[in-house]
């Protein structure tokens, strides 16, 4: 059992100084005081005293087998690593093929997804990838989401891009209706999670589906809305009609100056426009390729992306754009938790799990991490981390 006290807590929504009580793997009391006096059981004191505490970051779009290789093999990204999540808060992710689904597998991906689980992590997939038809396990992509706890929805397909399979309207409402269906069978959201790239017609697609079917727009989970202006001005649209927005948070210096809005300047835009906070997410897009460009434009390399992004432009979207601390921590916890309907994820609430984190209170740093109870990191030092991480340290 854990007793942090004194936390300023932002469940997300802000619910003043309190203590909260974590008893194995979810939290069991908050209050104004709980008595620091236990008997006959172990408690450790966490003092929480100008900190803030947050629940742990749902990251809705991961490669966590690695993505990317348009550039060929050698441009294939690695996997992630369990403290990759950790030192980013991240207690929650979903895992998602992408570009390839060839030398990139379902079993894989559900194997990794395995691993993650089992060292602490709440850890989701998808079924299908860029391409329609949709590569699936068991054929179709309602009974991959039926049969398989671990797939949630469909994705990330593909619309408005070269490396797109160029579906037609057709193919994508048929997509989106087993998705639908196979999520309404088995209790999850069914989401149909949409890589939009940067051609002209960025989210008609979409809405040509909704338009001509009995699809809700719900049903659509579109990303890379900060790609361009273009497709974030599309965005408000969408949004205006009661569609959700993903932004991506990892990006480079050579991508924002090409056109990219930032992730956090784009959260900023979308609030000035009216746009509902439970309609937007953060993600990471977390181990897809970047290119890295030197000063004369030549392609130097790749970077992949990080999970750190999420906190890096909730930071920024408080410190920069003067977006409410609650309304930057629901974009990484709260919203993307009920779009993807992962009940006990998003919040801090007596019986949901203890996800959990802890910022300096001023500077908005991670310092300490709990996912299920367990402590992850504390400090700032990782507790926890993947066993060939370990081997790789000699330990
Ligand atoms: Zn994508």
């Amino acid at each position: 059992m854990y007793l942090l006290t004194d936390v300023e807590l932002y469940a997300p929504d802000y619910q003043g100084v309190k203590d909260v009580l974590i008893a194995g793997s979810q939290v069991v009391a908050i209050s104004d005081h709980i008595n620091r006096e236990f008997t006959g059981v172990p408690v450790q004191i966490i003092n929480g005293q100008g900190k803030v505490l947050a629940p742990g970051l749902v990251d809705s779009l991961v490669h966590i087998i690695g993505g990317g290789g348009e550039g060929g093999f050698t441009t294939r990204t690695p996997e992630m690593h369990l403290s990759d999540a950790v030192i980013a808060g991240v207690t929650t992710l979903v895992g998602v093929l992408g570009t390839d689904s060839v030398t990139r597998t379902l079993t894989n991906l559900l194997a990794k997804a395995n691993a993650l689980t089992e060292d602490g992590l709440t850890v989701y997939c998808h079924t299908g990838s860029y391409q329609i038809p949709a590569r699936t396990l068991f054929g179709d992509i309602d009974q991959d989401i039926i049969l398989i706890d671990k797939f949630i929805g469909v994705g990330e397909v593909a619309i408005s891009d070269h490396r797109s399979s160029q579906p037609s309207q057709q193919e994508l409402a048929r997509l989106t209706a087993q998705a639908r269906v196979g999520g309404m069978l088995s209790g999850k959201a069914g989401i149909v999670s949409v890589h939009v790239g940067d051609s002209d017609t960025c989210l008609q697609p979409l809405l040509d589906v909704v338009s001509a079917s009995d699809i809700p727009i719900k049903q659509f989970y579109p990303t890379h809305i900060n790609r361009t202006q273009t497709l974030l001005d599309a965005g408000k649209e969408f949004a205006q009609l009661g569609g959700y927005l993903d932004l991506t948070a990892s990006t480079t210096p050579e991508i924002l100056a090409a056109g990219e809005v930032k992730c956090s300047d784009a959260l900023k835009q979308l609030l000035d426009a009216g746009i509902s906070v439970d309609q937007i997410t953060f993600s990471s897009d977390g181990f897809a390729s970047l290119p890295d460009f030197d000063e004369q434009g030549n392609l130097r390399g790749l970077k992949v992306g990080t999970l750190t992004s999420l906190l890096d432009e909730v930071r920024d979207a408080v410190q920069q754009n003067g977006v409410a601390l609650e309304d930057a921590l629901k974009v990484v916890t709260q919203s993307p938790a009920d779009i993807l309907k992962l009940t006990g994820k998003g919040r801090v609430q007596e019986g949901l799990d203890a996800d959990l984190i802890l910022l300096d209170a001023a500077t908005l740093e991670l310092e300490t991490v709990f996912a299920k109870g367990q402590l992850m990191m504390v400090d700032g030092v990782v507790l926890k981390k993947g066993l060939f991480e370990r081997q790789g340290e000699g330990q």
